[in-house]
């Protein structure tokens, strides 16, 4: 019996593991047959605070497993297969199920296995949504990204084009507008989903232009990008366009789906209530797979922390 179990391991999942081994609390990470979570998949990262010269996603993930594994964290290096948190799943130190007195346990699954924790920390995280195009995945992190606030630097004096029509589409590009020479937001539609205040910004922004009913159908370029294949959707026109970077804003996966019981919000990220608790008393909240709007690897490591305050005080209350 773990007095945690923390399903993920990006910052928000690692940064909580690292706060409950602190706090005595016997600890045991699912961390997935992938583990380190969307820094796996980049290079150079310049915004996390503590590193001066920037350091490498996979190194910085790393760092922070070797941390929580120094204060005694557990790892399973397979996926997280589903849990049922609903109150009727429940097992209590009474043995009446849903009964949310003390001694309550959570049953979760990961490669056929199960492993039982007296607290959860759900910190999955979201992926990605890519454009699912020849030459996209194999050039992320070689002029192809979904984080303007991350990589924007590296494009200075660059020509990128930013893949969307939502507010994210329109923030990537006013901060991209501060690095590179010239920006193009490439929309399916014609009518931008953004808010107008968003779309306002963008738009009185020189270096900013917009192509509209026109999507992305190839990613040029061996080693790193060098140019986009453009399809018109109204004419069917095929264009190529030179270009430095792709930056691809389409909206994001939350990864949710194996947590039932767990209320989510429309767009399928897990609903918070008081800072990281969810509906279910027990189970916390952390990272991208609640936060739609920040989604960056500092905000995520804080809301692991928060997280295992939570869950460090549910359990003390618990005794
Ligand atoms: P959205 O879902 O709002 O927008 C996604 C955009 O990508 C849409 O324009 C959509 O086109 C387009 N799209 C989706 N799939 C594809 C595809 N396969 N190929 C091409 N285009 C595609 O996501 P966002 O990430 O922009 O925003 C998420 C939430 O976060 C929103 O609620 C937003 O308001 C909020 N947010 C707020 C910000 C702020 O206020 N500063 C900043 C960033 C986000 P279509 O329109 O045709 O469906």
């Amino acid at each position: 019996m773990y007095d945690v179990i923390i399903i993920g391991s990006g910052p928000a999942g690692l940064t909580a593991a690292i706060y409950t081994t602190r706090a005595n609390l016997k600890t045991l990470v699912i961390a997935g047959g992938k583990w380190g979570g969307q820094l796996m998949l980049t290079t150079e990262v310049d915004n996390f605070p503590g590193f001066p010269e920037g350091i490498q996603g996979p190194d910085l993930m790393q760092n922070m497993r070797k941390q929580a594994e120094r204060f005694g964290a557990e790892f399973v290096d397979e996926d997280f297969d589903g849990g049922d948190f609903s109150p009727s799943a429940h097992s209590t130190g009474s043995g009446q199920a849903g009964s949310g007195q003390a001694g309550k346990s959570f049953k979760v699954k990961a490669a056929g296995k199960d492993y039982s924790g007296k607290s959860i920390i759900i910190a999955t995280g979201a992926d990605t949504k890519w454009l699912d195009v020849s030459g996209e995945k194999e050039k992320i992190g070689r002029g192809v990204s979904s984080c303007a606030p991350c990589d924007a630097f590296f494009f200075k004096n660059k020509k990128v084009i930013v893949v969307g029509g939502g507010d994210s589409a329109m923030e990537e590009a006013i901060v991209l507008a501060n690095f590179a020479e010239s920006v193009t937001v490439i929309y399916r539609g014609e009518i931008l989903r953004a808010s107008q205040i968003m779309q306002n910004k963008a738009k009185k922004n020189p270096k900013i232009k917009f192509i509209f009913n026109t999507v992305v159908t190839k990613v040029l370029g061996e080693e790193k990008v060098t140019g986009v294949e453009l399809k018109n959707n109204k004419t069917n026109e095929i264009s190529k366009m030179d270009i430095d970077g792709v930056f691809v804003a389409i909206g994001h996966i939350p990864n949710s789906m194996k947590f039932k019981g767990i209320d989510l919000d429309e767009k399928g990220y897990i609903k918070v209530q008081d800072h990281t608790r969810t509906n279910i008393d027990g189970v916390f909240v952390a990272g991208d797979v609640h936060d739609s709007y920040y989604r960056q690897a500092v905000t995520a490591a804080g809301f692991g922390c928060a997280a295992a305050l939570e869950a460090d005080s549910y359990l003390r209350g618990q005794e």
